[in-house]
């Protein structure tokens, strides 16, 4: 215990106090659905790391074929030759891109520094340097893919000036139009594709703007899938004037949201797509996909970098391919799903607390339940102004102390599920009676 505690001690002086943290405990094993910490705790984890674990933690399948290459070939830099990984691993990834126009990828190794890239490539296919993107997004922290980031001011004091040419639209959320949770996908639409006009017509004209960037669902921001006649309309206007559309599926995309990629959810033609997170199921790997007739503008060497593409992660990666086919995880997606939300469903309609919750929400396992707040009060004269203050990190913190990883997002009252994508019936029941128990003792 004693060199826990000294762990313990060095971790907390000697790591940068930038990183937040959940909790103040060391990680030592992860088993599936489950992770263990230094103190014999269990915990059913619905975080994913953020997303990432998405096949469970340790899947058999992906570490042996991580542990495979690492016997094999762990580094091969991408500027001096292919290597098989790669090879393979766009052979799959051809066989599910949302669109066939998508054949030329290149890879990374988080899911900022695709979009960094993103960026980059955008401005050097049109020639244009403004971008155009979401209030509430999130892309990362790295210089370019902060400047996009409009969910949290934490993201970005402190760091400015930002990247200039960067302009934001609301998402089609209520909270950004200003307009109550039970509004019309119609009328969300209209409005936050008349403020594309208005941006498009007062600060950026079409021939400076080079690109829109969106997640198809708002994940920082709030898990807010978009309504497909909002990402229609992004793309009708990104044809009219020549902008590119970059959809950002580093937290959507891989299943999580009961399709293979969101954007399948509008049928929408993305000009570049990011990926990152679930791709390799937790070894650092991201990718840029985008179509070969744009990307042949690219200089050799504009692109690349030390660990880009790594081998190890790439061939994790394939086997997370294979797995998600032959262990159908999209199905249990969807059964799961069901499940999660009408347990949250019962919560509301079915208990006290249920004047708390003013909206459940999302796709596949990407599901959010977001409670009245202070914010919301202000928007709907119909609301609670006494709403409890923290509700949602109340419920999460409380969640932790009955043995479940959960976590907050935005700067609402919003609690997200990212459960496994193959968490089984029974772990899922156990999360939601667990989170369910939890609000009704904060808001008691
Ligand atoms: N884009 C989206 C949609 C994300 O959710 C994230 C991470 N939360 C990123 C980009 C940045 O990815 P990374 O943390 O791997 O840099």
């Amino acid at each position: 215990p004693s060199q826990v505690a000294d762990d313990l001690a060095l971790g907390q002086r000697h790591l940068t106090k930038g990183i937040g943290r959940l909790t103040e405990a060391i990680m030592t094993k992860g088993e599936g659905s489950y992770v263990h910490f230094h103190d014999g705790r269990r915990f059913l984890d619905f975080t994913c790391g953020i997303g990432v674990t998405n096949l469970g933690h340790c899947h058999p399948k992906v570490s042996n074929a991580a542990a495979d290459q690492c016997m094999n070939l762990v580094h091969c830099q991408c500027s001096i030759s292919f290597h098989g990984p790669t090879i393979r691993l766009i052979e799959k990834l051809l066989t599910i891109m949302p669109h066939q126009s998508l054949d030329s990828f290149y890879f990374w190794n988080s899911g900022s520094e695709a979009v960094e890239a993103a960026i980059k490539m955008a401005r050097i296919f049109t020639g244009r340097q403004n971008i155009i993107c979401m209030q509430g997004a999130y892309h990362g922290r790295t210089y370019g893919a902060m400047a996009v980031t409009k969910s949290k001011t934490v993201y970005s004091e402190g760091f400015f000036p930002l990247m200039p040419g960067v302009f934001s639209i609301p998402y089609p959320y209520w909270h950004q139009l200003c307009v109550p949770p039970n509004t019309s996908e119609a009328e969300l639409v209209r409005q936050a594709l008349y403020q594309l006009d208005l941006v498009l017509k007062q600060q950026t004209a079409p021939r400076d703007t080079a690109a829109i960037i969106i997640e198809p669902v708002l994940g920082e921001g709030g898990y807010v899938p978009a309504p497909p006649a909002f990402v229609q309309g992004l793309r009708d206007v990104c044809d009219k004037h020549g902008i590119l559309l970059i959809i950002d599926e580093v937290q959507s995309g891989y299943g999580r949201t009961g399709k293979m990629f969101n954007i399948e959810y509008s049928g929408v033609r993305p000009d570049i797509m990011t990926l990152a997170k679930g791709l390799a199921n937790g070894f650092p790997l991201s990718c840029i996909v985008s179509r070969k007739e744009l990307t042949d503008k690219l200089k050799p060497g504009s692109m690349g970098g030390t660990y880009a593409g790594n081998a190890v992660s790439c061939a994790a990666a394939v086997a997370v391919v294979d797995a998600l086919r032959e262990e159908r995880v999209l199905d249990n997606v969807n059964a799961r799903s069901k499940e999660l939300i009408s347990s949250l469903k019962s919560l509301k309609n079915g208990s006290e607390v249920g004047q708390h919750i003013v909206d459940i929400r999302g796709q596949g396992l990407m599901v959010a339940i977001e409670f009245a707040s202070p914010l919301y009060a202000s928007q709907d004269p119909a609301a609670n102004p006494h709403a409890p203050k923290g509700i949602a990190s109340r419920v999460a913190k409380r969640c932790m102390e009955k043995g479940v990883l959960i976590l907050t997002t935005s700067v609402y009252e919003v609690i997200r599920f990212i459960p496994p994508l193959n968490i089984s019936q029974e772990d899922l029941k156990k999360g939601c009676d667990v989170f369910a128990e939890a609000v009704r003792e904060v808001v008691r």
